[in-house]
């Protein structure tokens, strides 16, 4: 029985999250140097699996993983367990990949070994939680035990809420293993001498054939997830040949359209009015060209007090001839409607001038807005977290500032 691992090189989860630190620019989470990185838990587990499936059936186990030089240390890993081959993924152009284009490459590693009968994986990758698959293979997950593999059938535990359920499936077949499935067996001598000669070869894009460049993740202005999702919708769309089309509900949203069009999206809507988020609502198309640009955002937070309140919000930006947005504290409160939240769970914004209004400055609200050139809070509270991320702060009420900065704005349009 031939069996490939996928395996994936995660930052060490022992290590606690206060030691992470967060490239706002890059948009990465750092962890800490000089803690050596390890092989995802789970990986280890489908590993194991593996090995204990050619200790019963004879035959090989291939670890292949996607990673820069030093994923190399998870392949020699996996030979010092106890596999027989690695296959290192290596290429500049597929590193930061997102979870679709890693899929990709997982999939066309596999297809180029060719003949196997098992392809395992780990249930989910630790850190980033991403479990997908391209294989074409029928797929089970998340599974807590291999009980038989026989008449070219595989039958698995696989687990579900309330218990579990005996799946058996077709080989080859691709089982996403759980750590319930096994104790890891700790290397050899033999097995971590092995690994010290084992010659690893390197496969780049090319060899695979894979286009990572143009579904890598590389906009500035649109989330990570609707990245993923305008590739996971272009490749629904490939398969029923239908246009790819993108709806952006946020009035006056910084989204970069074009950056739309890089992931494989032909058509963008936009709701013109907030009538649209509605039924009924007008529509807007434009080309994947065009960009949405509001240079001034006026943000209200809880510190607003009511909703009514908001209206002074939206006098400075109808002053200014800004949008409007607001925290999760005042979409969640229904004061405005979802689509003006900003923050990590909301829109990215990118203005040249970001004035945040009794916002208090939690990490999921400057998520959304590392992108604004210049950010001006207004706070009561001298501590506030906003401060840190405001070029120009005002300590104080709102009730006492915004009307006269607004009236103030209003006589003198030419100091803007
Ligand atoms: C998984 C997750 C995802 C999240 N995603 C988002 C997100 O995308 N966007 C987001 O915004 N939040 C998000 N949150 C919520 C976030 O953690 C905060 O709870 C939220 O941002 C707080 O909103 P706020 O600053 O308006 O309210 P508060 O934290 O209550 O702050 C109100 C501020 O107003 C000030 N203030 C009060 N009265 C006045 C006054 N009269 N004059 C001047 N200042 C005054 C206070 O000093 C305070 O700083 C998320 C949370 C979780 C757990």
């Amino acid at each position: 029985m031939d069996i490939i691992v996928t395996v994936k090189q995660v930052p060490d989860p022992d290590i606690p999250p206060r030691h992470f630190q967060v490239d706002e620019a890059a948009r990465k989470v750092i962890p800490p140097q000089g803690v050596a990185p390890v092989m995802n838990g789970y990986d280890a587990n489908a590993l194991e699996a593996a090995l204990r499936l050619k200790d019963k059936h004879g035959g090989t186990v291939t670890v292949v993983t996607l990673g820069g030089d030093r994923a190399r240390d998870t392949l020699k890993r996996g030979i010092a367990m106890g596999a027989d081959a690695a296959i290192h993924i290596n290429d500049p152009a597929l590193l930061d990949a997102d979870a679709f284009t890693t899929a990709q490459a997982l999939a066309a590693t596999v297809k180029k070994i060719g003949a196997f009968d098992l392809v395992l994986s780990g249930r989910q990758a630790s850190d980033t939680d991403a479990d997908q698959v391209q294989l074409g293979l029928p797929a089970v997950s998340p599974v807590q035990k291999v009980e038989e593999v026989a008449d070219g059938s595989i039958t698995v535990e696989r687990i579900v809420e309330d218990g579990y359920q005996r799946v058996r499936s077709h080989l080859p077949g691709l089982p996403g293993m759980s750590s319930e499935a096994n104790e890891l067996r700790y290397p050899p001598l033999k097995g971590i001498m092995a690994a010290g000669r084992a010659q690893i070869p390197v496969w780049t894009a090319a060899d695979l054939g894979v286009g990572a460049p143009e579904r890598k993740v590389a906009g500035e202005q649109l989330a990570p997830t609707a990245q993923e999702l305008a590739s996971e919708g272009r490749r629904i769309a490939d398969q029923l040949e239908q246009p790819l089309v993108a709806f952006l509900a946020l009035q006056d949203a910084t989204v970069d359209a074009a950056s739309l069009g890089a992931y494989g999206v032909e058509r963008v809507l936009v709701a013109d009015q907030p009538a649209a988020e509605g039924p009924g609502g007008a529509l807007v198309p434009v080309s994947p060209e065009w960009r949405v640009a509001a240079k001034i955002v006026v943000s209200g937070g809880r510190g607003l007090g009511a909703p009514d309140n908001r209206k002074a919000v939206d006098d400075l930006a109808a002053v200014l001839g800004a949008a409007v947005r607001a925290s999760r504290a005042v979409t969640d409160a229904g004061w405005v409607p979802a689509s003006h939240q900003v923050g990590l769970t909301g829109a990215t914004v990118a203005p040249d001038l970001y004035i945040a209004i009794g916002i208090s400055g939690a990490v999921q609200h400057v998520a959304g807005i590392t992108g604004a050139r210049t950010v001006v809070a207004i706070n009561r509270d001298a501590e506030a977290n906003i401060f840190k991320y405001a070029r120009f702060g005002v300590v104080g009420d709102w009730k006492e500032i915004l009307p006269a900065f607004t009236q103030r704005l209003s006589e003198t349009p030419s100091e803007r």
